[in-house]
Order: structure tokens, then C-alpha cells, then sequence
């Protein structure tokens, strides 16, 4: 251990959204901060969030909103801090937002203004924001504070907040280091795993992919191999050049596990009692290949439509027969091969295992002053704000209590 080493109260790994809001908080305590980006830049994935609108939180955010192998884990945390306190952060910065849908708050101008307002709030706090900081290495000195040495120096700290985040993105400079200090001190991991993804259809079901660019909503819904279904999820479904995204099967990926299907209703927005195939039940009505196209048509694009009435034609044109196509329509299973992986997913599900947390500040239950925020932990959000919200809200718990 050098004699240079610089010392500090605490010392956060990542200037992502989790870090920069505990650095900032724990700054504003009057704590001595450091915080260590391996970028040259921070918050690079607060600028491209949101389609470069930063979709900042969500108002409607909930523990039911997050995936996590512990769900009441996350409860705590939240409820410290919500939705409305990030919001007066943002009010008071002046920075203009609208709520695009289903609570979702997005700026109105450009993700830039929440990184500036972030590095406003960590030199408010004194915060040493420290770039470009390769090859990061810890260990415990014998005083048992924490030694950090990387391309940048060598640093000592009462506390260790580990805020470098999940696979996701690596061109973005994700990197499993919170996995890896996670088992340096003993912690357990849940296997990460790519989440908010699109999915990867096989040669059995490469002709849906000819559909590419059409959208349709529908109710979705994943079940990991073998375990109950996760929720449904009525939005937006978009075939892609390999397989399937929009906003429900992004959501629903979150859920699925390979080897299980995919499911999908083709008409969410019927109201109860009312079928797809009506119009073939009526008295008199015509019943053949025609027909069943038709019925499709006057509700889904056509393209989807015209696809349907090949694969999905009815075994016959008895009542029956109508009945179990219509609900092979109402649950059609997908059955993907894979998602598109951490290059294109949007966060990371998995990760350090809450139960070797303390839900009420994200410190290590063994290891006194080592603490994991935001998305290396296993809690992950829906699509739509609750990531973030979930990385402001464990960034603040553990702020609180450095
Ligand atoms: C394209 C895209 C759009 C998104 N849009 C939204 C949205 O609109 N709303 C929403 O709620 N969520 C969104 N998310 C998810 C959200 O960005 C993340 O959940 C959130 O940023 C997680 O915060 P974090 O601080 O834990 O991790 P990150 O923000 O990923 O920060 C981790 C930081 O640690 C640094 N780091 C990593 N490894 C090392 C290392 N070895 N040494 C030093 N530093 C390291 C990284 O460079 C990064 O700066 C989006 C994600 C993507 C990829």
C-alpha cells in the first residue's frame, strides 16, 4: 500500500446513475467523497435513456414493479425515496418534463439536463469525480478500510460503494466488476441475465420474421421454465428481422427463461365475451378460409392478419373447431431460441443476491462498510422509469446511512 494513498470517507465505483446520486447525498452529508469512473465521461447511459429523453422515473412505481428473487427486498428502499422526491430534485433544477404514458416522466428536452443536474448535486456535495479510472483492485488494509488502487492512484476509505452496474450495454463500458467484488467478499450472485430484450425466434418460426416492422398490441405474458407465469403485459408487439420486441415482449423478456414459451392474446382490446371470430358465428355466416381471413383482418394489420389465417387456420368449420382456434389465438405460443443478449438488452437481470444485503441501506450483511446500489443488484424494473427510480432510491438509502 503506497503512502500517497488519498484518503476519503467513502469511495463509489461507477458514475452511473446510482453513484453519482450516493456520492452527491453522502457529499451533501459533509462525508469526504471520491467517485471512480473507468469512462472518460459519466452517466453514459443517462444520456442515451429514454431515446434521449431520459424516462427519469415512474409515478405509479410500486415493488410490484420489479423482478427481484427476494420481492419485498426492494420495499424499503422505495419507499425512502419515491418518485415525487426525485421529482422536486427536478423541479428545482428547472428542468421541463411531461408524462409521456402510464406514468412515465420523460424531459422535455434532452437526458443531458439530468446528468448536469446529477454533477451539479456531486459538486454541491464536494464530490472528487474522478475519470478515466482503470483497472480498479480492492483489498482491505489492516486498519480494515478499504484500499483501492487503479490507473488513477490509490485511495483508502471507511466505506465501499460498489455502483458499477450490470452487463447491459458493454460498448457503453458495462463490465462485471460488481460480480466479481461480490464474490472477493463472499457475496452471492444470482445469474445475470440480458432483461428489457428483444427475443430470438428459431427456424421453426423464421417466417414471422417476413413480418418485420409490423406492430400490433397485444397482452403478453413469459413463465420461466416450470415456474408460474409472470405478469401480462398490454402494450405494443413488433416483429423484428429476428424475432420479436416492442414494449410488451421487452417486458415480458424479463420474465421468460429459455425453453419456456412466449405468449401471446392477438386481441387484448376485446371487450369480455366478445370474439375474433364473431363475425363466423353469426347466423347464415360464411364459413371458410375467406371468411376466417376476413375476421381476422377487421381486427389486426393486415399483413399480421393474412399471416394468422395460414398458420392458425381452424381444423374444420364447426362451432368447435372455431372455438379452439380462437383460443389458440387468444394464447398463441412463441417459442424463442434466445434473446438478443447484453449487446442489446436494457438492463441486467440477476445479480447480487439481496439476502446478502441489508435492505435498509444495500450494505453487505458480512462485510461492515461494502455496500452494492442500483442495477448490480438483483432487483430489476419494468420498462418505463422503474430502473432508474430503483438506482436513485438504493443510492439514497445507502447515502444515508455513510
Ligand atoms: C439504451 C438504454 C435506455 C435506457 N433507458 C432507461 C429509461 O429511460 N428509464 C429507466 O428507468 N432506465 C433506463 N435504462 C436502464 C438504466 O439506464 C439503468 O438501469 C441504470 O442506468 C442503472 O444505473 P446504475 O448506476 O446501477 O448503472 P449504470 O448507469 O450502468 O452505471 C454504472 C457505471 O459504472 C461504470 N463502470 C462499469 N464498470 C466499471 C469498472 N470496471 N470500473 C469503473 N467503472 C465502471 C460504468 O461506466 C457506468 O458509468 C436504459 C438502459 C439502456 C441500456
Amino acid at each position: 500500500m503506497s503512502p500517497t494513498s488519498r484518503l476519503y470517507d467513502v469511495v463509489v465505483l461507477g458514475a452511473g446513475a446510482a453513484g453519482l446520486m450516493c456520492a452527491a447525498v453522502a457529499g451533501q452529508r459533509g462525508r469526504r467523497v471520491a467517485l471512480l469512473e473507468h469512462n472518460a465521461q459519466p452517466g453514459s447511459k443517462i444520456l442515451i435513456s429514454g431515446g434521449g429523453r431520459c424516462n427519469f422515473t415512474n409515478i405509479h412505481c410500486g415493488p410490484d414493479r420489479f423482478l427481484s428473487a427476494n420481492p419485498h427486498f426492494a420495499k424499503s428502499a422505495l419507499a425512502l425515496y419515491q418518485p415525487q422526491h426525485f421529482l422536486e430534485l427536478v423541479d428545482r433544477y428547472r428542468i421541463p418534463w411531461h408524462e409521456k404514458t402510464l406514468g412515465q416522466l420523460f424531459c422535455d428536452h434532452s437526458s443531458r439536463a439530468i446528468l448536469d443536474m446529477l454533477l451539479a448535486e456531486c459538486e454541491r456535495g464536494s464530490v472528487e469525480l474522478i475519470l478515466s479510472a482503470r483497472n480498479i483492485q480492492i483489498d482491505r488494509a489492516s486498519t480494515g478500510d478499504f484500499h483501492i488502487s487503479c490507473s488513477q492512484g490509490e485511495f483508502l476509505a471507511n466505506a465501499l460503494v460498489v455502483a458499477t452496474g450490470g452487463l447491459s450495454i458493454p460498448k457503453l463500458g458495462a463490465t462485471g466488476l460488481a460480480y466479481d467484488l461480490a464474490g472477493q467478499f463472499g457475496l452471492r450472485i444470482i445469474e445475470p441475465h440480458p432483461a428489457l430484450v428483444p427475443l430470438v425466434l428459431g427456424a421453426d418460426e423464421a417466417h414471422w420474421t417476413s413480418l418485420t416492422g409490423v406492430s400490433t398490441e397485444v397482452d403478453a405474458w413469459a413463465a420461466s421454465n416450470g415456474k408460474k407465469p409472470g405478469p401480462h403485459f398490454r402494450e405494443k408487439m413488433l416483429f423484428t428481422h429476428r424475432g420479436l420486441s416492442g414494449p410488451a415482449i421487452l417486458q415480458a423478456s424479463s420474465y421468460w427463461r429459455p425453453g419456456a414459451p412466449l405468449t401471446v392474446d392477438f386481441a387484448p382490446t376485446l371487450p369480455a365475451g366478445q370474439r375474433l371470430l364473431d363475425s363466423m358465428f353469426q347466423p347464415q355466416a360464411r364459413r371458410d378460409a375467406i371468411a376466417f381471413r376476413n375476421a381476422l383482418r377487421a381486427a389486426l394489420p393486415q399483413r399480421l392478419a393474412d399471416r394468422l389465417s395460414e398458420v392458425a387456420q381452424p381444423e374444420g368449420w364447426t362451432n368447435a373447431a372455431l372455438e379452439s382456434a380462437e383460443r389458440g389465438l387468444r394464447h398463441w405460443e412463441f417459442h424463442p431460441v434466445g434473446t438478443e443478449g447484453f449487446e442489446k438488452a436494457e438492463v441486467t437481470a440477476g445479480g447480487i443476491d439481496t439476502v446478502d444485503l441489508n435492505a435498509r441501506n444495500m450494505e453487505a450483511r458480512n462485510v461492515p462498510g461494502l455496500f452494492f446500489i442500483g442495477e448490480a443488484v438483483d432487483v430489476t424494473g419494468h420498462l418505463g422509469g422503474f430502473n432508474f427510480q430503483w438506482a436513485w432510491a438504493s443510492a439514497v438509502a445507502t447515502a444515508r446511512a455513510l
